[in-house]
């Protein structure tokens, strides 16, 4: 079986074609086309019309790359949830004259769950706790009685977003994780740590107050960028780890997978990986392309879900921005 996934729901649109024989199951493509800026941040209206500028292309790559004809395809799978509308539209509509198009099935699926299933597939976790670290979701997931429940999430934005805006105050472009990353490494040798507010209430963490506290010391001039990289990095990648940690300790859970951009930072995978060594518990790290956000994920969610037969009718197929991780019926575990 060939199963085409579509991503859409922010700044990415990729398209990720797998192959499934029996227990086999591998990644044939995994094409992206990310939205950039060199100073701005993003706004929904331009990434849509990037993701319709560029939606051909990516596809007409991606089956070049798998080396199969669009007639070889047998499901197709886009994010049907959560993400901007504007730009979850644009691949909903792919994905339905597609189906009309070819006559195959649709399968509509969660963005978050698709990152979790990705990194259990090509981890080999069983059972993990997801740190879910991306640009608009921040968000501690894990299976429990038929659902995947959040035991821990942001309350404002997303740790991304977090970075995205510090880095547009620094004037170094989106995405602004990567650039904070090199700068947090780069200056002096040992760095000093300036004291930012630690914002976990419960289980939550929150964002919004650390962002102004920290574009407040930049506008000072009394930090250097290099220092406030570092600092604003230790924190909120502190605050993670705290919350995931709590939750390994309530599910008695002995596996933390890593997913979203964000998971792309080595110094929060290391931080990760000293606290499942403490505790006994095992960290798993997808390479770089499938922690992004990938049409790969998709097309793997969408053949666990075809096969679980949860598929939709073109008419009903429909985008739902606000949908969260925890109002999906797991059938497929
Ligand atoms: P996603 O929404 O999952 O595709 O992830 C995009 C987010 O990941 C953006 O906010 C990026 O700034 C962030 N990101 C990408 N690479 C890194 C990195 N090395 N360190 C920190 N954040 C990153
Ligand atoms: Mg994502």
């Amino acid at each position: 079986m060939i199963i085409l996934g579509i991503e859409s729901t922010a700044h990415t649109f990729g398209i990720g074609i797998i192959k499934s024989v029996g227990k086999k199951n591998s990644v044939l493509a995994n094409v992206k086309d990310l939205y950039t800026t060199e100073k701005e941040g993003i706004i929904p209206a331009k990434v849509a019309d990037h993701h319709v500028e560029v939606c051909d292309v990516v596809f007409e790559k991606a089956l070049k790359e798998a080396k199969i004809k669009k007639e070889n395809i047998d499901v197709i799978a886009f994010s049907q949830s959560p993400g901007l509308g504007h730009t979850l539209r644009i691949g909903a509509m792919f994905a339905r004259s597609l189906a009309v198009s070819l006559n195959k099935p649709l399968v509509g699926v969660n963005h978050c769950i698709a990152h979790l299933e990705i990194g259990r597939l090509l981890t080999k976790a069983k059972d993990p706790i997801l740190l879910y670290a991306s640009g608009a979701n921040t968000q501690v997931i894990a299976y429990e009685a038929g659902k995947y429940r959040i035991f821990g999430e942001t309350l404002d934005i997303g740790v991304g977003n977090f970075l995205d805006t510090f880095a547009r105050a620094l004037g170094i472009g989106f995405p602004g994780g990567p650039k904070i990353e090199q700068l947090a490494k780069s200056g002096k040798k040992y760095k000093k740590y300036i004291e930012l507010p630690y914002v976990v209430k419960g289980m939550d963490v929150s964002f919004g107050g650390i962002l102004t506290n920290i574009q407040t010391k930049w506008n000072s001039q009394m930090f250097s960028k290099e220092d406030l990289c570092y600092s604003g990095q230790e924190t909120v990648f502190s605050m993670l780890v705290e919350v995931t940690e709590r939750a390994l300790a309530h599910t008695g859970k002995k596996e933390v997978l890593l997913g979203g951009g964000v998971a792309c930072n080595k110094r929060l995978q290391e931080m990760v990986k000293i606290m499942c060594k403490e505790r006994g518990a095992k960290s798993f790290v997808p390479e770089n392309q499938f922690l992004v956000d990938n049409g790969a994920m998709i097309a793997w969610l969408g053949k666990l879900q075809f096969d679980a037969g949860i598929v939709l009718e073109i008419e009903k197929a429909i985008i739902e921005p606000y949908l969260r991780t925890d109002e999906i019926m797991v059938k497929w575990r």
